[in-house]
């Protein structure tokens, strides 16, 4: 579940509180959660400071000088940072809630760093993952993901989308949105977002957009994200949305609930696997016509 905000507002935790720190000791709880070469421990990471962290769609990698850990929260991955040397920040899955005393029963991994500040990962459905590999590798190893360009990165670019789309024609634009090939980052919550401020319908063809239809989709996906981003993320908690920010989210976890655009309740259904939350009425699938929206609120309390 944790999607380009969520990972997005990890990053941000570990750059501001935790690069430039010296690891000193480290935790694994669950060793299945790590995959790595023979010759390659977390032992590496002891004693050395955390270089760099970075983001990719949803993997998030730290490099220390010896290893890097390429890290993918999957559905229910969580990151933690506290300590009384940091301030503190959480982000990921809301499960367990951020305030839960850590470690947790489902915590996979705590890294220590000087002087009183950790990481802690935990994962509730334990598919999360963290690769360890040497950080002379990581720019392969993440080419052979083959991802599209991070939906948040300049190289996420008008042409880039509509060269992608025009090699997906058969796709419906939920699975287009999912598909981290095309942009990586998206996922179901802000699939189902980018499609609601699109208007367009996530059973819809990709060949049956419109130039204008894709380039507002694109615009769409900015903007969902230059709303969730700050955020840190939806909050999703049991297939509901919990508490609103405003609107936000507009229409995922909000089946039965009026569209905050034209009143009509909001549908689920599933469309490429997924838990899919449109409106029917201003995201018509055979009324591709834009609807006006003059009384779009505002999307986000200052
Ligand atoms: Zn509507």
């Amino acid at each position: 579940m944790p999607e380009l905000p969520e990972v997005e507002a990890a990053r941000r935790g570990i750059a501001e509180q935790l690069v430039g720190r010296t690891c000193i000791s480290y935790e694994l709880y669950r060793p299945r959660l790590v995959v790595a070469p023979p010759d390659l421990t977390l032992d590496a990471i002891v004693d050395h400071p955390l270089q760099a962290v970075g983001r990719w769609g949803k993997y998030l990698w730290l490099i220390f000088p010896p290893c890097a850990l390429l890290i993918h929260l999957k559905l229910t991955g969580q990151l933690v940072g506290c300590g009384t040397s940091i301030p503190g920040f959480a982000a990921g899955h809301p499960v367990p809630p951020y305030n839960t005393s850590l470690p947790h029963k489902s915590t996979a991994l705590r890294i220590d760093f000087a002087p009183d500040a950790h990481l802690y990962l935990t994962d509730v459905r334990h598919f999360a993952r963290v690769q360890l590999l040497p950080p002379a590798e990581l720019p392969a190893t993440l080419r052979a993901l083959r991802l599209g360009p991070d939906a948040a990165s300049p190289d996420f670019t008008l042409e880039a989308f509509h060269a992608a789309l025009a090699r997906r024609r058969g796709t419906r634009l939920k699975a287009a949105l999912l598909d981290q090939h095309i942009v990586a980052g998206l996922g179901n919550i802000y699939a189902d977002e980018s499609l609601w401020v699109a208007q367009l319908h996530p059973e819809r063809l990709v060949m049956s957009l419109t130039d204008d239809e894709r380039t507002r989709l694109y615009w769409a996906i900015h903007e969902v994200l230059k709303i969730a981003v700050p955020l840190g993320g939806a909050k999703i908690l049991h297939g509901r949305a919990v508490p609103p920010v405003g609107e936000f989210p507009y229409v995922h976890g909000r089946a039965g609930q009026p569209c905050v655009r034209c009143g009509s309740l909001i549908r689920k259904r599933t469309v490429a696997g997924r838990g899919t939350y449109f409106c029917a009425c201003c995201q018509s699938a055979s009324e591709p016509a834009l609807k006006p929206s003059p009384e779009l609120p505002a999307r986000v309390a200052p």
